[in-house]
């Protein structure tokens, strides 16, 4: 269905990493033998992916969102955190063809941030050095209270980045949650404008993009609080960008439970009738995001 719809370059490949233990690098688990017979099952109705059954839960499905964590009244279930050495990261990135990093961080320990980056004490590089080749270096976070200026102007001053390299600020407002409901949508928009107040009082340099909470209010949002590049004036930013992960599970979800209820062991973008269907559906939502900031006035 790709091919069809003309021309298109390569998209650029990113690869996400984690500076510490964060939802986006985790799995939920439980030992399927422990439940009883007659549970009725709580933990399978609060899954939005559902990647939760019989056997417990299929670590390709989950995404970590945590919702099924407290839902167990036996609480059988846990998370499983996946959280690398900065040398395994850099050693499995070696030689791959990728574009983009997004690093995830919560702010709260710069130190596994600037050791992420530089290494730690003692052994060899962190991911500066191989991260010179890229074209763009994303660092995604969550709101960090009045700590966000000097947050800033410490991922700023320990990136570093050369000037071919560009610096995206995700604004994560709500992780993960953009299937919830429209509310979630504001988190990532107030932290935006928070995150472009410090840029401008710092002179920090690059893009501010939106995910955690992002979904189909989000354009909406955007354009009431002329936050829009085509609405900004006076030498301010606007934001660049949004990314929709969460939301985009839900925008989907018919075409993944019609892959779950066939029992097949394809992904949804193996499955030619169903990738094509997805594909459209994204392709329609990406449209009507476009032309609602193509569209966007000042009052
Ligand atoms: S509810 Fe979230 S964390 Fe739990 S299994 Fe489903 S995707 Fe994973
Ligand atoms: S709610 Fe708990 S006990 Fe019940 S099926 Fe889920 S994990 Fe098992």
């Amino acid at each position: 269905s790709v091919r069809s719809w003309g021309e298109l370059s390569r998209p650029w490949i990113m690869v996400s990493v984690n500076d510490d233990e964060d939802p986006h690098f985790r799995k939920a688990a439980f030992d399927p033998n422990l439940c009883p017979a007659d549970c009725p099952r709580p933990c399978e109705a609060t899954c939005p992916v559902v990647a939760i059954s019989k056997s417990g839960v299929d670590d390709k499905k989950c995404y970590g969102c945590g919702r099924c964590l407290s839902s167990c009244p036996l609480q059988l279930i846990h998370a499983k955190n996946y959280v690398r050495s900065p040398q395994d990261l850099v050693a499995s990135l070696r030689g791959s063809p990728v574009d983009a990093l997004e690093i995830h961080t919560s702010g709260s320990t710069r130190q596994s941030f600037r050791e992420l980056w530089k290494g730690r004490e003692g052994e060899s590089h962190g991911i500066e050095g191989w991260a010179a080749g890229l074209k763009l270096v994303a660092v995604s976070f969550p709101d960090q209270e009045e700590k966000l200026l000097d947050f800033m102007q410490f991922v700023s001053l320990t990136l570093n980045l050369p000037e071919h390299v560009e610096m995206l600020w995700q604004t994560d407002g709500r992780p993960m949650s953009g299937d919830v409901g429209h509310g979630t949508a504001r988190a990532s928009i107030v932290l935006a404008q928070r995150v472009l107040g410090c840029q401008r009082e710092a002179g920090l340099q690059g893009g501010v993009q939106l995910a955690g909470g992002t979904n189909d209010y989000t354009a909406t949002l955007l354009e009431r609080n002329e936050l829009f590049k085509s609405q900004v004036t006076g030498g301010k930013q606007g934001v660049v960008g949004a990314a929709f992960g969460g939301y985009a599970r839900k925008l989907l979800r018919d075409e993944l439970e019609a892959l779950n209820a066939m029992g097949s062991s394809l992904k949804l973008e193996e499955h030619q009738q169903l990738a094509e269907s997805a594909s459209m559906r994204a392709l329609a939502f990406v449209n009507e995001f476009k032309a609602t900031a193509l569209g966007a006035k000042r009052s």
